[in-house]
């Protein structure tokens, strides 16, 4: 992204060429167009940033079977034991 200076009328000229927010409007259709926040697709007011609170802290949390850890840990498991039975099968 180009720098920006202190000058107003730079700094005008940069929000108005500033990446827009992709969020859609259901009852529109339309685009939101809001200048989207740095680095995301989409602005302040549509989640960029956002996020509910990882593990206990979020409120839909009960045992941690589907945390990101535990569906992680399950991928690897699983990946390994695919490749065992792959090299069994060579043998
Ligand atoms: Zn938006």
């Amino acid at each position: 992204m180009k720098e920006v200076g202190t000058n107003p009328i730079d700094r005008l000229a940069a929000a108005r060429i500033a990446p827009r927010c992709t969020a859609k409007a259901k009852s529109t259709g339309l685009r939101c167009e809001a200048p989207a926040v740095r680095e995301r697709r989409v602005c302040r007011c549509h989640g960029a940033r956002g996020g509910a609170p990882k593990g206990a802290g979020n409120g839909a949390f009960r045992h941690g079977l589907y945390s990101g850890e535990a569906i992680e840990a399950r991928r690897e498991v699983r990946a390994l034991f695919i490749a065992a039975r792959e090299m069994l099968a060579h043998l």
